[in-house]
């Protein structure tokens, strides 16, 4: 896909550097060793993480967005990127992923371009917290880790053969978020799950547990996310001062009375809709309606392919159907909703899972532009990302440019026709 609409005073006229992109294959011209800039994206609508502004021109250079201007001239002396017709979103942020080094790759061609890792070993994941603070080109997405998470012995995650610390009877809970915080977690996660993987009851945290790994997480300036599928656990987390949860529960509606404990407790509540579809349904339709579409179908990766079919091998008593009824209960009473999609688990893939996402988000009954936000502005505000999440001069040059206006049909996210991280430009093909 070549979108290049002019180039302005460079040493190739506009009919050579056609014949030239035309010839050259784009990795070779804007792979990760291409210099980032300056360019400007010009004419585009821009949605700024929060709201929709008129047509402008964004000027990008050294990773970073150097001016966002509405109307008037477009900037001479750098390539143009042609943004009319289309729009202009901040690079999305995928509030709830599981690593892998292949699969991430994947992210940001859809994209994607912060993910926020909410469980792995710390060892497997390299010097990502350098690489986040680069400005340099780059294809991956940037990645922010709750390392393992805190269960009990015998608890949610555990005899899947990885080994991790659990939180042993007894133990001092601030000792153990000190010590994720000692091997390189950002923020905590805690699981508070009664049922695994195969269906058989185990055993779960406290309230009294929750409390003090929360207050813990707090007292040390990180976040604290909750893996809850149940509304009373949910209920639990809520009460003893957690950040936020890690799924909306989807066991049963969302009460009146569980509305306020959510509401009054200042938590998030990431949504998770692409990964309760998958649970609920073989052939999730959500799902189907994405990876089906023409738009969509050529930029899938095998691995993406395999994410996406492979089924869950139990049924979990999630339901997406009364997830899909919770979050936009949720909503309504102005509890924060991030957009986060579990990529890595069965049935959800990086990168292409945040449209189902987002498409969901809007079928829960957000404006196309509160699921935009839910994958942007949202969790860079939740997590304290100050980098990124708008597009503000300063920020990080993570941008996606549309067909369309997403703020009226979410579905144009399906239509990318272009993606920039750090100012560098995504080659869409795998
Ligand atoms: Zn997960």
């Amino acid at each position: 896909m070549c979108y290049f609409h002019a180039l302005r005073d460079h040493p190739l006229s506009r009919r050579t550097f056609m014949a030239a992109a035309a010839a050259a294959p784009f990795a070779a011209r804007f792979g990760d060793a291409a210099p980032a800039g300056p360019f400007v994206i010009a004419g585009a609508r821009i949605f700024d993480g929060v709201r929709l502004l008129g047509a402008g021109n964004v000027v990008v250079s050294g990773g970073r967005i150097r001016s966002v201007t509405s109307g008037g001239a477009v900037p001479q002396r750098m390539p143009v990127h042609d943004g009319r017709g289309r729009t202009l979103v901040p690079g999305l942020i995928d509030s709830h992923t599981h690593y892998s080094e292949v699969s991430r790759r994947d992210a940001p061609r859809f994209g994607v371009t912060t993910e926020l890792n909410l469980f792995s070993t710390l060892a497997e994941l390299g010097d990502f917290a350098d690489r986040r603070r680069s400005h340099a080109p780059t294809s991956l997405p940037d990645l922010w880790t709750a390392g393992t998470w805190a269960t009990v012995p015998g608890g949610w995650g555990t005899g899947q053969g990885i080994d991790f610390p659990v939180l042993q009877d007894g133990m001092d809970p601030a000792a153990f978020v000190d010590a994720r915080l000692a091997e390189g977690s950002d923020f905590l996660k805690i699981a508070l799950e009664d049922v695994g993987m195969r269906g058989e009851p185990i055993p779960a945290l406290s309230a009294a547990q929750v409390r003090g790994l929360a207050a813990a997480a707090r007292r040390r300036g990180v976040r604290s996310v909750v893996h809850v599928s149940k509304q009373r656990y949910a209920r639990m987390a809520f009460d003893n001062g957690v950040s936020g949860l890690a799924h909306v529960p989807s066991d049963v509606p969302a009460d009146e009375e569980f509305l306020r404990a959510a509401k009054g407790s200042g938590a998030f509540v990431t949504s998770t809709l692409a990964l309760l579809g998958a649970a609920t349904y073989a052939d999730d339709p959500a799902r189907a309606a994405v990876v089906d579409d023409p738009r969509v179908a050529p930029y899938l990766s095998p691995d993406q392919h395999r994410q996406l079919q492979t089924p869950w091998p139990v049924k979990m008593p999630w339901n997406v159907e009364t997830g899909l009824d919770n979050v936009g209960r949720l909503r309504r009473v102005g509890v924060p909703i991030l957009a986060g999609t579990d990529a890595g688990a069965f049935g959800v893939a990086h990168g292409v899972s945040m449209l189902v996402e987002l498409e969901s988000l809007v079928r829960a009954g957000l404006r196309p532009a509160e699921a935009l936000a839910a994958a942007t502005s949202g969790p860079a505000a939740a997590y304290g990302l100050a980098d990124r999440g708008r597009v503000l001069p300063g920020l990080r040059a993570d941008l996606v440019l549309v067909n369309g206006d997403p703020t009226r049909d979410i579905t144009v996210m399906r239509d990318v026709a272009a993606v920039w991280k750090n100012g560098s430009l995504i080659d869409r093909r795998f």
